[in-house]
């Protein structure tokens, strides 16, 4: 059996800050399990052509481990894989990475205070933390279309591309125009023979304030100020941005101008804009920030199919009205089972009671980090805890640090465990959802809803407000034993 005090599921951005800041404040005695060959996380897995980031890159670094290499504002997959591998050798991270490893059980031992955490090679750790930073965009979700496994041709879903993939002279359908589609659209367009969007839902689409970096930015970028700067520049942008969910703000005003905008310019055909009109308030699906989704559209070799799939056949693609489309290759940029994000590990807490019926009704957990019933587990960018408006990694920082507190705290008070109370979580997932309620997010369906409606991984508010909420955070919601 290995032994270690944090064990933490995980190796992408929110795994790598924990692995971080432990080291930092010189707790030694932790590692990070991995199922994939490598760092990256999300990055790992999204390497569909055109992944990039979608907030600006100053805003998309730790505060602790500033990038100036970026070579763009928008930076691209590789770009940030390349950051993440800078962080790690930085910070010395290598000895505690363990990669291709899968975890699939992890039981609290009430005897011991520890977590006795299973892997798929055999291996068994013990722990008296366990940190999951998986994350609720990484189980890849195909559709439940009925024929989908006839197809004779390829199936490729967005987070699991094969990077061999060439899509020259291939008739291709995507199905899905959500963020990751807008992405990878575009490229696959150019080489298409063919490229077939089955939209079932337009999305509001923004422009891109992109630009390249250049030698001097990335000289500036090297001194501190300015890289201070600038990333305080993209907090208060972004941070404003937020009022734009808000009826009735000039920010909301705004992005409907801005939008209208950019449909008008790009889409000259009103019958195409018409269809790219979305049916649903602004902000209430995560927004789309591009300047060459709608100009794919518009390409000779482009079709935007709005009729629903009715199913698929091993030729293709035929929709409601009874057209077949005859496909070579299926994208499936759907989205990700978040409601579901961790049941490929069985999480066992107090008194035998399993994370999964603890979350029947869609996953909860106190300021998205702790939940009842499971002592010493942690979740990083847990439930509630996503952003609409800026970047994750303003939400993963004060997390992490949050959880150095209770590390700490528990020392202090001799505790072998610290757990949030059932009230409070109950209390605090109450206000949550009663402010959730009336807001824009539960105006449609999206990733950020459970089947029951519920919302399960927005954070409503600012930034600010989840950060100051941790750092007043007196443990008076916990229990120490
Ligand atoms: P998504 O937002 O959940 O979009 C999934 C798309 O697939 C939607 O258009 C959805 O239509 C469609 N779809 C799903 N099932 C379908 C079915 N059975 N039939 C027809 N259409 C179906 O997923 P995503 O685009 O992968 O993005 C997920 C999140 O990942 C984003 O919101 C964003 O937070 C993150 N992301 C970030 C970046 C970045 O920062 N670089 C890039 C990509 C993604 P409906 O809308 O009708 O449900």
């Amino acid at each position: 059996m290995n032994e270690c005090d944090v064990l933490i599921l995980g190796a992408g951005m929110s795994g790598l800050c924990m692995a971080a800041q432990l080291k930092r404040a010189g707790r030694t005695g932790f590692a990070v399990l991995e199922q994939s060959p490598g760092l990256g996380g999300t990055w790992w897995d999204n390497r569909y052509p055109g992944a990039h980031v979608d907030v600006p890159a100053p805003l998309y670094s730790f505060s602790f481990a500033p990038n100036p290499k970026w070579t763009r504002r928008f930076a691209a997959a590789p770009e940030i894989q390349a950051y993440m591998q800078d962080v790690a050798a930085r910070e010395g991270l290598a000895p505690h990475l363990h990669f291709g490893v899968r975890v699939t059980r992890a039981v609290f031992d009430e005897g011991t205070a520890r977590w006795r955490v299973e892997t798929d090679d055999g291996t068994v750790w013990s722990a008296r933390h366990f940190v999951c930073s998986t994350g609720p965009l990484s189980r890849p979700r195909l559709p439940a279309i009925a024929g989908i496994g006839s197809f004779a041709g390829r199936v490729l879903h967005s987070a699991r591309w094969d990077a061999g993939f060439d899509a020259a002279g291939q008739r291709i359908g995507v199905i899905g125009t959500g963020s990751t589609a807008s992405q990878l659209i575009p490229p696959l367009a150019e080489g298409a023979a063919q490229l077939t969007v089955f939209q079932r839902t337009a999305n509001w689409v923004l422009p891109r304030l992109d630009r390249p970096y250049g030698t001097l930015d990335r000289t500036l970028a090297r001194l501190p100020p300015y890289a201070a700067a600038v990333r305080a520049f993209w907090y208060a942008v972004l941070e404003w941005g937020r009022r734009g969910f808000d009826d009735g703000s000039v920010a909301r005003r705004g992005m409907h101008r801005t939008a209208e905008a950019l449909l008008r310019r790009q889409v000259p055909d009103a019958a195409l804009r018409a269809k790219l009109r979305p049916p649903y308030p602004l902000g209430c699906k995560r927004l789309i920030y591009s300047n060459d989704y709608y100009r794919a559209l518009v390409r000779p070799n482009v079709a935007l199919v709005t009729d629903a799939i009715a199913r698929i056949t091993p030729a293709g693609v035929v929709t409601a009205d009874g057209r077949a489309h005859a496909l070579d290759v299926l994208v499936c940029a759907t989205g990700f089972d978040v409601e579901h994000s961790m049941a490929h590990v069985d999480i066992v807490g107090r008194g035998g009671r399993r994370l999964a019926d603890a979350w029947r009704d869609g996953p909860e957990a106190h300021r998205g980090l702790t939940v009842p019933g499971f002592p010493n587990l942690f979740l990083m960018l847990g439930p509630n805890t996503a952003t609409g408006h800026t970047s994750t990694l303003l939400y993963i920082e004060p997390g992490v640090a949050w959880v150095l507190r209770a590390l700490r705290e528990a020392e202090h008070r001799g505790a072998a465990t610290v757990e949030v109370r059932a009230d409070a979580a109950r209390a605090y997932n109450d206000r949550l959802q009663a402010r959730l309620k009336d807001s824009v997010w539960s105006t449609c369906r999206s990733w950020y809803r459970a089947d029951s409606g519920r919302n399960i991984a927005l954070w409503p508010g600012f930034t600010r407000e989840y950060v100051r909420a941790l750092q007043r955070c007196r443990f008076e919601d916990y229990a120490f034993a």
